[in-house]
């Protein structure tokens, strides 16, 4: 088939032709004066991304390996954790705070919404002795296209001194997020989402708050130690071998992130959550995400009676070379999801609408031709706001 293939999942994401050239130079040495300019330039950047003054580290690991960071470097045995979750990688989190022996009390609430604060603030207000350690949930939830407020789960939780870790994985760089300005204590992020790059890096960020209970930290690690880390940050370099290739990247993307600026990303981001789901009514399919939690970065669309997800899928697929996500879990089939983050554009997303059209109409569905592409035009249209 002709041309490049659509690349819309909520991970990885297209990489930017500017992106895809910085990576490919040669290597240089990880303890020289040339990566070290680097990795000073790209704490910084990525440290803006997230709001942050404090401390940040990056591994070379997928955003599985930024969630055990922050577990088996906060965390001790023991603990109590309360997790929120609101979806598959709200289940992850919790579940790796479990195996390094936390006492986990999960707060699960109805895929396709988001945490209700006023129940996080009952199953804060409960623990008068404040036995619980650390409450770890999610920003956005890409299972199901749906993010959890953060600031107000921050508020729900008083004045408690358990640490607030988040998992922004697929949320930074793609919907509002402010660290420092919110009080969020440890959170973690990847670069196979927002940030444009291939999969390879996980980022945690964590205040001072944390570090200190880091020290009283008994949990089993070795790569993942913290102060390692930050021992070797401080003569710029990483503990380990860093994945060079992909600090070329993050230098570059961050450099395309900072000049458009986070704000406009985040409004960008904004844009194409209400021009798809638009788009998707129109069309006549229901969305899974309550309205006021829809995710930024993806979009979770039901398919319609009979038609089932994981057909349509092959479809845009087989037609016309457009990737899109599977439902997880249960929504295997129920569900195809729409990512719409980092290097996208809102005539990609009209293209993929068209696509969509067709391919609902051949499945057998009642679409009428246009509707939903019309939609999406005259979001376009008025896009200035
Ligand atoms: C992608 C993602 C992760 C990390 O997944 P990896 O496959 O380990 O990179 C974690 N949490 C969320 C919310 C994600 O979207």
């Amino acid at each position: 088939m002709i041309g490049q293939q659509y690349l819309l999942l909520p991970g990885p994401t297209p990489i930017p032709e500017r992106v895809q050239q910085a990576m490919n130079r040669p290597m240089i040495n990880h303890r020289g004066p040339e990566f070290r300019d680097i990795l000073l330039e790209v704490n910084r950047g990525v440290k803006s991304i997230y709001g942050t003054d404090h401390n940040l580290l990056i591994y070379p690991s997928s955003g599985t390996g930024a969630l055990e960071a922050s577990i088996v470097n906060f965390i001790s045995p023991g603990d109590k954790v309360l997790a929120i979750s609101i979806g598959v990688f709200g289940d992850r989190f919790a579940s790796i705070a479990q195996n390094f022996g936390a006492q986990v009390e999960k707060l699960s609430f109805k895929w396709g919404q988001g945490a209700d604060p006023n129940v996080v603030r009952e199953a804060i207000s409960k623990d008068k002795e404040k036995r619980i350690k650390a409450v770890v949930v999610t920003h956005n939830e890409t299972s199901t296209g749906t993010y959890n407020d953060i600031k107000a789960i921050k508020e729900a939780m008083q004045d408690h001194p358990a640490l607030l870790m988040v998992d922004c994985v697929s949320g930074l760089g793609a919907l509002e997020f402010q660290m420092d300005a919110w009080g969020v204590d440890v959170a973690l992020s990847g670069s196979q989402k927002a940030f444009m790059i291939p999969p390879g890096l996980g980022f945690m960020a964590f205040s001072d708050r944390a570090l200190k209970i880091h020290g009283q930290n008994n949990n089993h690690r070795f790569y993942w130690d913290v102060t390692e880390g930050l021992k070797y940050l401080e003569k710029g370099q990483t503990a380990f071998t860093p994945a060079i290739s992909l600090f070329y990247g993050l230098q570059e993307a961050l450099s395309m992130m900072l000049a458009e600026g986070v704000d406009n990303i985040i409004k960008r981001h904004l844009r194409y959550r209400n021009m798809v789901r638009s788009a998707i009514r129109a069309m006549g399919m229901d969305l899974l995400a309550a309205e006021e939690q829809a995710s930024t970065a993806v979009t979770a669309v039901l398919a319609p009676g009979g038609a089932g997800a994981n057909q349509i899928r092959s479809r845009m697929l087989n037609r016309f070379n457009i990737v899109v996500a599977g439902g997880q879990q249960e929504l295997d089939d129920v569900m195809f999801r729409l990512g719409h983050l980092g290097y996208v554009r809102e005539l990609d997303l009209l293209a993929v609408i068209a696509a969509l059209e067709i391919v609902m109409l051949e499945s057998g569905f009642k679409v009428e031709l246009g509707a939903g592409v019309n939609q999406a035009q005259k979001f376009m249209l008025r896009a200035e706001d």
